[in-house]
């Protein structure tokens, strides 16, 4: 129902499995909404005083690290570390041996407290994500809820350097999201979808320009 509706009026953008996204994965890029809708939501979106990022599992505090620093470069928004939470057993189903998503949004969202009012919740885990409709899912995002999720599951081979930069990633792709960004057809822009460590990996952890503008960002 979700698919090929991302960043759909609900407020709903998952990253979607490769039997989604297609051989052609600009095609479910195109069919978002155009980058003119993307900036006239954006105009009603605060920025926030900062992220919360929260490792979900077995992620290395340096990659919680590099994330943030990926926040601050690229977004310019602070972050701060939430609570290291164990594995998310609620979340996982038999069946599938996987996590769901969805599930694991509504506990993100639990911990958007603090002074300065709600900040969004960037989750970052080891366990492999899935959504009913999909056979796995390597990002969601719920922009309603402020939070959002995504799983070193499927991009976690290699040097740990080279997770770390697919970790940066996605992060930044997360928290465009919850700024108000939906996916970008540049497949060199962090608001690419990813379906794999390739397309992570052939993206930058920065934005193309339009998406740059979209933020309200200097080129
Ligand atoms: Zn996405
Ligand atoms: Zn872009």
């Amino acid at each position: 129902m979700r698919r090929n509706d991302e960043a759909s009026s609900n407020g709903r953008t998952a990253d979607f499995g490769s039997a989604y996204e297609g051989s052609n994965p600009s095609a479910s890029a195109n069919s978002g909404p155009r980058p003119g809708s993307a900036r006239a939501e954006l105009k009603a979106l605060a920025r926030p005083s900062h992220v919360l990022l929260v490792p979900l599992g077995e992620v290395s505090p340096k990659v919680v690290a590099e994330a943030a620093q990926a926040l601050r470069e690229v977004l310019g928004v602070a972050a701060k570390n939430g609570p290291s939470l164990d594995r998310p057993r609620y979340a996982f189903n038999e069946a599938r041996g996987q996590y769901h998503a969805t599930s694991i949004l509504r506990r993100l969202a639990s911990l958007r407290t603090g002074g300065s009012g709600p900040v969004p919740v960037v989750g970052i885990t080891d366990v492999d994500l899935f959504l009913p409709d999909a056979p796995y899912v390597i990002g969601d995002a719920d922009r309603d809820a402020g939070a959002a999720i995504f799983s070193l599951a499927r991009l976690s081979h290699g040097a740990p350097a080279e997770v770390r930069r697919r970790a940066q990633v996605e992060t930044v792709h997360a928290t465009g999201h919850l700024l108000g960004l939906s996916h970008c057809a540049d497949y060199r822009c962090a608001m690419f979808v990813s379906r794999d460590a390739a397309d992570s990996d052939r993206k930058g952890p920065g934005l193309c320009s339009s998406c740059r503008a979209a933020l309200g960002s200097e080129g």
